[in-house]
């Protein structure tokens, strides 16, 4: 990941009138240099090593809803840990599938798996449980670490 995608953030936000403070900034660059997903407790620890300030957790937490509500990350339901959205401004269905490749660590956001959680609704509906919105991540190789 590289400036590009802070510049994608950017004006993605400006679009959506979502107003980036420092600390949301600061979360977003986090996770735009990371190669793997991060829980909040690891975006904590690295700001305090980057910005030599110490946060409350619970600020953290506070942020990284927002970022959650408004589109820009995506959190992993299974490891509760957290990446940027790669399909900005696409539409989202009420399923977003990540593929983990189990050999190179990558992920590909797919936003739109409707007939997954349709599937998922119409078997979890009688039990009469009530469905959040999944993120599923699935494992396995990917095309490149196939060659
Ligand atoms: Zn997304
Ligand atoms: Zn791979």
């Amino acid at each position: 990941m590289s400036v590009s995608t802070l510049d994608k953030i950017h004006s993605y936000s400006q679009q959506q009138g979502i107003r980036l403070t420092n600390t949301r900034l600061a979360v977003l660059s986090l996770l735009a240099e990371s190669t793997r997903p991060l829980s909040a407790y690891q975006l904590l620890e690295g700001y305090q090593q980057r910005y030599q300030k110490s946060y409350q957790p619970t600020t953290v937490y506070r942020v990284l809803t927002f970022l959650e509500q408004h589109g820009l990350v995506h959190k992993l339901a299974a490891t509760r840990q957290y990446v940027l959205c790669q399909e900005l401004g696409k539409k989202h269905g009420r399923c977003v599938e990540f593929l983990h490749c189990d050999k190179c660590g990558n992920l590909t956001e797919v936003p739109d798996m409707e007939s997954i959680y349709q599937a998922l609704q119409s078997q979890t509906q009688h039990l009469g449980f009530t469905l959040n919105q999944p993120t599923l991540e699935l494992h396995g190789v990917c095309a490149r670490c196939q060659v």
